[in-house]
């Protein structure tokens, strides 16, 4: 109750807005420690503490309330290995998640008690701390099993896997099929949000650990299913779900310059990372972002950042005024506010209650304008989701450019799954049993491609738990945790 709750601080916006940086300030690391070892100090060390586990706490089982207290104590090395006990990359979740374990933490019941602890400012600062006091170090297996596992898969899921099987003493080898590594951590994530370097730094450490990495190849094309049986004892799935969700029935989908979401953000990543300029750019456009997502928020603070002349973000959802007492929104929401991502503090404007009526076009076929409704989300006794227009008044707004970022219906289609005669479920996603293996025997899948698209905390504590899965497969027993069970 004596201190209340500060994120971390964030550079000046009309700064940010010049480079492709992470938004957060390079602080003085003594200031910065200080500043951390006081908000961990407002961690009540909960005779239950809800935000470590649990249906709606961390996935992972992060150990907050001790970790919490070493910082406060200034113990950075214990919580260092404290926090990579169950996480192992907490450098991504400190940036990349929207913490469900803020949501859980008791603090956040009372708004006097000055809202949750800001357990992600703890958590990213603790891996900074871990990194600058050299406490990351490769960690070799005590023996070598003899197997071998092939992880398809480079993002937050394969990554986690394929460390843990490394460290379990399996010889394991990645497959990418993007001239980099990374998945959606590289080119789905802008810069502003993490910086390449901060993957490359942990891709370093899997390397030095043994995990071996093959970049360029598409399993099933490159390398075919029967090469692969030929080589591996076990496979692990780790393919993603990025079969974007399209609005076809949306009259004008078919005009230039309305694209899916990732086919801007994959383009402006890759410019990034030095291939070039991207081929869709919101330079000197009037963008329109369809779809109040993280992803729709990654394609704000791109477009910002290419310098587009307006962006609008449309929303069918109502701005929630609270988790707790508005659950219609699918959008991932702090409790008490409405969830903003740096980028909207930036530039642009959002509009909530509002859906396309129609895409329109000049004499060339490229969309100029759209025609906006206001309308509600109700659900039809079938629990089907409608969209209600609410008034038969037309707002026309200008756009050149369009992105929909409306969500993910599974996996991509790919030869692979084919060639092993993989099932897939009604949401397009890889089906498993309780032991996360697939219908092909010896065929393990996790993250994305197992859940559908979600958050990168729940893509790691999969990876974790499909390593325990195929260690126990591979030598009848494992002593690897297992965080999460197959949904
Ligand atoms: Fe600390 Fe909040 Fe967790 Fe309680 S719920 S132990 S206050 S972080």
């Amino acid at each position: 109750m004596k201190y209340s709750r500060s994120d971390a601080p964030k550079r000046p916006k009309p700064e940010r807005l010049q480079d492709w940086n992470e938004v957060y300030l390079q602080e003085d690391q003594e200031e910065r420690n200080a500043a951390v070892r006081t908000q961990a100090t407002r961690c009540m060390d909960c005779g239950i503490p809800f935000c470590h586990s649990g249906t709606a706490g961390c996935p992972l089982g992060n150990l907050i309330p001790e970790w919490n207290d070493l910082v406060r104590r200034g113990d950075w090395e214990l919580a260092s290995d404290r926090l990579h006990a169950t996480n192992n990359f907490p450098e991504f979740t400190g940036r990349l998640c929207p913490a469900p374990c803020e949501a859980a933490c008791v603090l956040s019941i009372s708004h006097d008690s000055g809202g949750a602890v800001a357990i992600k400012r703890v958590e990213e600062t603790i891996a900074e701390m871990s990194w600058e006091g050299g406490y990351v170090k490769p960690s070799h297996a005590a023996v070598s099993t003899g197997k071998r596992v092939a992880v398809v898969g480079s993002g937050p899921a394969g990554l986690a896997a394929a460390q843990q099987l490394t460290r379990a003493g399996h010889e394991v080898t990645v497959y990418e099929r993007d001239d980099r590594l990374g998945g959606l951590l590289r080119y789905g994530i802008p810069e502003f949000k993490m910086e390449k370097k901060v993957l490359d730094r942990r891709l370093a450490q899997l390397r030095r650990e043994g995990t071996k990495f093959v970049t360029g190849c598409e399993v099933g094309v490159d390398i075919t299913v029967e090469q692969l049986r030929a080589d591996f004892d076990a496979v692990v799935l780790a393919v993603g779900a990025l079969r974007g969700r399209d609005d076809k029935a949306t009259p004008g989908r078919e005009l230039k310059g309305v694209h899916l979401a990732m086919d801007h953000l994959v383009p402006a990543n890759r410019a990034c990372e030095g291939d070039g300029p991207s081929e869709i750019s919101a330079e000197g456009k009037h963008v329109i972002v369809i779809g109040g997502g993280d992803t729709g928020a990654d394609c704000y603070g791109t477009a910002t950042r290419q310098g587009a002349l307006s962006v609008t973000q449309l929303d069918q959802y109502p701005m929630p005024p609270s988790v707790r007492d508005d659950d219609r929104s699918p959008w991932p929401v702090w409790p008490h506010i409405l969830r903003t991502y740096p980028a909207h503090e930036e530039a642009g404007e959002r509009r909530f209650t509002v859906a396309v009526k129609r895409f329109v076009g000049d004499d060339d076929g490229h969309v100029r304008f759209i025609e906006l409704q206001q309308v509600r989300v109700e659900k039809d006794s079938s629990g089907r989701r409608q969209v209600i227009p609410v008034s038969d008044e037309i707002e026309v707004l200008p756009a050149d450019l369009v992105l929909l970022a409306i969500g993910f219906e599974g996996v991509e289609h790919m030869r692979l799954l084919d060639d092993l005669d993989i099932s897939l479920t009604t949401r397009g996603t890889i089906s498993c049993g309780s032991d996360w293996q697939t219908t092909a025997p010896g065929v393990f899948v996790c993250g994305d491609a197992h859940r559908g698209a979600s958050l990168v905390v729940w893509a790691i504590a999969e990876g974790r738990s499909v390593a325990n899965a195929v260690d126990k497969f591979l030598t009848g027993a494992s002593s690897l945790p297992s965080p999460v069970i197959p949904n």
